[in-house]
């Protein structure tokens, strides 16, 4: 049995996500997906609660083959402790993937094995690019998995994006 962990703020989660945990289901037998920055919500950058989250990555991992626990994970104020704090929280792992600098720093320094995986075209594939394209007006959809562009609609996402968005 080999699992692996992966943490985003998935915010939106989106075709980028999709294809690097496609690609972890053909490696490992389990991912635990960290749902990280889980205490943020209603933000210009974080719009959507862990729970939103939660249900979106339920949605979208069902045409992916692969068992997952996705949980929500507050950030904490230390660095240096984070990797403890996470194996504190989660199913054991022997792996984790991630492209991101200080994800990957933490982990190394903790000794546990890190493997990056491609960026998929990261100039389209972008949480801020989709948010941006959601505030303008302009057509995000294809840029996540259709059971997302539903989960959005379904917690009226874009709205709650703009309303956020704006000063008074
Ligand atoms: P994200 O949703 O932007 O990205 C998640 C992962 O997907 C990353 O590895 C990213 O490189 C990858 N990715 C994004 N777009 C991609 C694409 N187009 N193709 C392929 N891969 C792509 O989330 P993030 O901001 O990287 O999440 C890290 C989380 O860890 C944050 O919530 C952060 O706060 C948390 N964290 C917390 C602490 C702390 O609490 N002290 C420390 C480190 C990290």
């Amino acid at each position: 049995m080999k699992r692996a962990f992966y943490i985003g703020r998935f915010q939106p989660y989106h075709l980028g996500h999709h294809a690097v945990l496609t690609k972890i289901a053909d490696e490992v037998d389990e991912v635990v997906i960290g749902i990280g920055s889980a205490q943020k919500s209603h933000g210009l950058s974080d719009p959507f609660t862990a729970g939103e989250r939660v249900m979106m990555i339920r949605h979208a991992l069902e045409d992916i083959n692969i068992r997952h626990y996705a949980l929500p994970i507050e950030d904490i104020q230390q660095n240096s402790i984070w990797v403890s704090y996470i194996l504190s929280r989660t199913p054991p792992f022997d792996v984790v993937y991630s492209n991101n600098p200080l994800v990957i720093r933490l982990f190394e320094e903790a000794d546990i094995t890190v493997l990056q995986s491609p960026m998929y075209q990261r100039d389209v594939y972008s949480g801020t690019e989709i948010r941006k394209k959601m505030i303008a007006g302009e057509k995000w959809e294809h840029l996540v998995p259709p059971t997302i562009a539903d989960a959005i609609e379904e917690i009226d996402g874009v709205a709650r994006l703009r309303s956020v968005s704006m000063t008074d």
